[in-house]
């Protein structure tokens, strides 16, 4: 990228650093320049998401974009969408093993690698998206999932929450738990085993294979994201029951993986141009589905009549019930889960506790009369 091109750029956000540094001495321009023809790093990200699919895909290039820009081309990334150069599913070896220097998905997908893993995506009946940002970079859940990361020559990020998602769609009305029983349904990760302890059978498909799973009845139903997302794919044309909330994804976390040997191999600089780009994007994510989801949702529910419902108080109450067994189960069967769950355990009795006075509180009182 030039010189000029990154100034113009500057010029349009106008803040006096930027100014200064564009119109600055010929000495300056002189360093500058320099910099744009040393020695550039090309680096390749490889997603879970199909190509420049909204929300999840644009947030993947916008990091990519702001990576290349905020480093002044110094350090280039290419993204690649699910297929193009590993499958969806294979991302986490990819860049393991340095096929790409980064990849963007989400944790859940990679619980048969890692256990662990699940927990920093998204826990059943647990952390909102606030109270998750909360945890990882100032409740110690960060360390932990480096630590989750580190045999695999891995460094996670943050980057992306989508916020409460939907509870799913479904080709039957969910009266009872018993609805339940026999209901195979793409739902991966931590909210999966809540579905087989309830007598379901869970499936791990990748977002570009939903659609027709669910239309061909290879799946009775499917969680997908939300309203936002859930509408591109359409998904609506496949199953006529949508359901919320999403017990499952209260806040789920996207992440972004970092092949360890290419991140240190960076110099300190772009360390953390690249640490600072991946936050911004974990932020940006969640403004954009809190803006979009509702004027989606409106869509589905006035022009193509979906049959919008809230799961029954007591279907909420066996599932919550459920999801307490199934972590207790999944944290004691392997230690590394059992370190992050206790982690989780004690900063949710914690927040829990302050959002109660702060958050509900708050908006208990904005609906008073
Ligand atoms: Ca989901």
């Amino acid at each position: 990228m030039s010189y000029l091109f990154v100034c113009s750029l500057a010029l349009v956000g106008l803040t006096a650093a930027t100014l200064v540094a564009c119109g600055g001495s010929e000495e300056e321009k002189t360093t500058a320049k320099a910099e744009t023809t040393a020695d550039v790093i090309n680096w390749k990200m490889v997603t879970t998401w199909p190509k420049n699919f909204p929300g999840l895909g644009t947030a993947a290039e916008d990091l990519a974009k702001n990576i290349t820009a905020m480093s002044n081309g110094r350090l280039t990334v290419k993204v690649y969408a699910a297929g193009e150069l590993v499958p969806a599913l294979e991302v986490f070896d990819a860049v393991s093993r340095g096929t790409a220097q980064m990849g963007h998905g989400g944790a859940f997908y990679w619980k048969g690698k890692a256990p662990a893993a699940q927990f920093f995506s998204a826990v059943p009946f647990g952390f909102t998206a606030q109270e998750m940002n909360s945890w990882l970079h100032y409740g110690g859940g960060l360390k932990l999932w480096e630590e989750t990361y580190a045999p695999f020559n891995l460094i996670p990020m943050a980057a992306g929450n989508t916020g409460v998602q939907m509870g799913g769609w479904f080709n039957k009305e969910i009266n009872s738990l018993a609805d339940f029983q026999g209901l195979k349904m793409r739902l991966p990760g931590l909210g999966g085993e809540v579905l087989k302890k309830v007598g379901g059978t869970p499936v791990n498909l990748p977002g570009s294979e939903i659609f027709t799973a669910l239309q061909t009845g290879t799946i009775d139903a499917t969680e997908w994201v939300g309203p936002y997302n859930d509408l591109a794919f359409g998904l609506y044309k496949a199953a006529k029951f949508y359901y919320y909330p999403g017990w499952h994804e209260p806040g789920s976390t996207m992440e972004a993986l970092y092949n360890k040997d290419a991140f240190e191999a960076l110099p300190e600089d772009l360390q953390l141009i690249v640490r600072a780009a991946t936050r911004q994007v974990n932020a940006d994510m969640l403004d954009e589905f809190t803006a979009r989801n509702n004027t989606a949702l409106e869509t589905l529910v006035n022009e193509h009549n979906v049959v919008f419902k809230a799961f029954p108080r007591e279907v909420l109450i066996a599932l919550k019930n459920a999801s307490a067994e199934t972590l207790e189960e999944v944290a004691a069967a392997d230690p590394m889960s059992q370190k992050v769950y206790d982690s989780f355990k004690a900063f949710n009795s914690k927040v829990r506790a302050w959002h109660e006075v702060s958050e509900r509180a708050y908006i208990n009182a904005r609906e008073l009369e």
